[in-house]
């Protein structure tokens, strides 16, 4: 049997047909149609919502939602590959694709009884944006400390607390939001919650100002007495911080996935620029000590892919991906923060310069080591998992 599966195994980056076909779909939409808005985008803190529809006109808002509902039917592995992708041209429209895939249906599909999927789903495949709404300003890492609560009444839960730095909070109309029933219980209370726009009592606050992926929207959830009917309880109650930890783990390949495209999006630019730009009579490129360090940026963007890759085909293999989730969002996020720094410095003064590409990846590079984990975090998973 090991003989047979070593015979059939592919090279980790050799794309099955229909992965072939998507991933250069979602490239070719995301330098005709993303592209020319990145700049603005970047400086008026906005994805258009004309953007948002032509994401669901492309198929990459419902990537694993079954057809039934009106998704695409594909794999994780597709979800990444879009989130790459996009995220070569701009991280802020891969984050808002890789939440909305990795967390929000992700959640949905495997926690959502048939009522949910029905509603929900359905919805999140044709023009609805979704929000995964864990974090409070008093429980980051922390996260199961959280303090919003959610009080029975009835046929419903009354919801009272406030979520901070939620993304796409001002594009999405569906919300995932964690509260506890009961605080006493720990993290036993935790509860999920699928919340619509809209509901009295819920209302989308303050969006932050930010240094990266400006064009994201990252906001403040605010609950006074907001009654969430029953039916809407995603999974058992007490068993939300089972499908926060669960998301999550799987959340943070699609954080590699942005990464490895931002790293690759500040390389692709690098080597363009240093094989025009020309000092000392020659091209930059030219020069050996800039060609090595592209070489490096080249080692770091393909070593940092494989681990992503790796563990997206874990996980649509159903085999263990914890520590490999954990390694690949901490390495893609230090190789897209260097790559990207080593291209401002490749572009010299434009590179310090809006006008220029690759200002905004350094600025956008900083994310990653930080939202659905912090490197700190995925450092301590790591370890856990080799020292027991
Ligand atoms: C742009 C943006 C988008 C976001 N989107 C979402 C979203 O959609 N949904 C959501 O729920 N949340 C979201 N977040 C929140 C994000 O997940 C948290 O900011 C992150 O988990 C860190 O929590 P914190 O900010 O409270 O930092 P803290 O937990 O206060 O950490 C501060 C520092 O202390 C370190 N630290 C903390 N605990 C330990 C420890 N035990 N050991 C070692 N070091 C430790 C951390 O590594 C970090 O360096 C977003 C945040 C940002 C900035």
């Amino acid at each position: 049997m090991a003989e047979q599966t070593i015979e059939h195994a592919q090279p980790l980056t050799v794309l099955a047909e229909d992965e072939a076909i998507f991933r250069d779909a979602v490239r070719e939409f995301a330098d005709a149609q993303v592209r020319p808005l990145v700049r603005e985008m970047d400086e008026h803190a906005k994805i258009p919502r004309s953007l948002v529809d032509q994401l669901f006109d492309l198929g990459v808002m419902a990537i694993e939602i079954p057809e039934a509902y009106g998704g695409a039917g594909a794999s994780f592995f597709h979800a990444v590959l879009a989130v790459e992708e996009l995220s070569r041209v701009d991280p802020s429209v891969g984050v808002l694709v890789d939440v909305q895939n990795t967390l929000v249906v992700n959640a949905l599909m495997r926690w959502g009884n048939d009522d949910i999927k029905r509603r929900y789903l359905t919805r999140l495949a044709s023009n609805t944006v979704g929000a995964y709404a864990l974090s409070e300003a008093g429980s980051g890492s922390d996260a199961f400390a959280l303090a919003t609560r959610a009080k029975e009444d009835g046929e419903h839960y009354v919801i009272t607390g406030r979520k901070l730095w939620i993304t796409n909070g001002n594009e999405a109309d569906i919300f995932l939001v964690f509260a506890t029933i009961n605080p006493e219980a720990g993290y036993r209370g935790i509860t999920a919650f699928v919340v619509e726009s809209g509901l009295a009592g819920f209302t989308v606050g303050k969006k932050e100002d930010k240094l990266g992926i400006r064009a994201s929207s990252t906001c403040e959830l605010i609950f006074e007495d907001c009654r969430v009917p029953k039916a809407n309880v995603l999974g058992e109650v007490g068993k939300g911080y089972k499908s926060a930890i669960e998301t999550l783990n799987e959340g943070r390949i699609g954080i590699g996935a942005q990464m490895i495209g931002l790293a690759a999006g500040a390389l692709d630019h690098t080597i363009r620029y240093t094989k025009e730009r020309k000092q000392f009579g020659k091209a930059i490129a030219e020069f050996q000590a800039v060609q090595h360090q592209i070489a490096r940026a080249a080692m770091d963007v393909e070593a940092a892919r494989l681990t992503v890759y790796n563990a997206a085909r874990l996980r649509d293999a159903g085999k263990p991906f914890l520590t490999e989730a954990a390694i690949c969002k901490i390495f893609s996020s230090e190789v897209a923060e260097r790559v990207a720094s080593l291209a401002v410095n490749l572009f010299g003064g434009n590179g310090f310069v809006k006008e220029y590409p690759v200002e905004k990846l350094y600025r956008d590079a900083k994310i990653g080591q930080i939202y659905e984990g912090t490197s700190n975090l995925q450092l301590q998973t790591i370890a856990k998992q080799l020292l027991g």
